[in-house]
């Protein structure tokens, strides 16, 4: 994915790109994504410097991590990258955020800064909705679904370990 920024004049610029996630780099038999990834950069350049905001929206499907179904990930991230033109070379420089880029630069490739975005957003733990019940720990039911029998037991579970909990408390006042 790449922005233009030649002929760029002094001020505040939108530009969009929609690309699909492949060509930015993923995997496809790791991430499904349901829709390209779309970009709205806002750029301002100021002097020899352009700050790039990026909002970066798509959306993918993964599995629940409660309850093994698909689980619909919408990501919506921003990022903000400063763009220098400059004849020292990138190696002169520190920080992530910070692209330096030759002064005659046509075009400047930020597929990479895209990529880490969208990694960055994607949640560890993806629910497919935020009061997923997830599966029964004894008979694997969808609790989503419907009930089982075993709940009862999973409760009751509980309170040995409580009373445990509590005796060994009063032994130690
Ligand atoms: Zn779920
Ligand atoms: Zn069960």
């Amino acid at each position: 994915m790449r922005i233009r920024v030649t002929g760029l004049s002094q001020g505040t610029h939108q530009q969009f790109q929609q690309e699909p996630a492949a060509s930015l780099g993923f995997n496809e038999q790791k991430f499904h994504f349901t829709e390209p990834v779309c970009v709205h950069f806002t750029l301002q350049k100021v002097g020899d410097q352009i700050v790039c905001r990026a909002r970066v929206n798509t959306s993918m499907e993964t599995e629940c991590s409660r309850c093994l179904e698909p689980a619909e990930v919408k990501i919506s991230e921003e990022m903000t990258l400063l763009l220098v033109f400059s004849r020292m070379s990138a190696r002169d420089v520190t920080g992530a955020e910070l692209k330096i880029i030759p002064q005659d630069a046509e075009e400047v490739d930020v597929t990479e800064e895209i990529r880490q975005a969208i990694l960055l957003a994607i949640p560890p733990k993806p629910l497919c909705r935020a009061d997923c019940l997830g599966l029964c720990p004894q008979c694997g039911t969808n609790l989503n679904l419907s009930n089982c029998r075993c709940q009862v037991k999973v409760e009751d579970a509980r309170w040995p370990g409580l009373h445990k909990l509590l005796s060994n408390k009063s032994k130690g006042e």
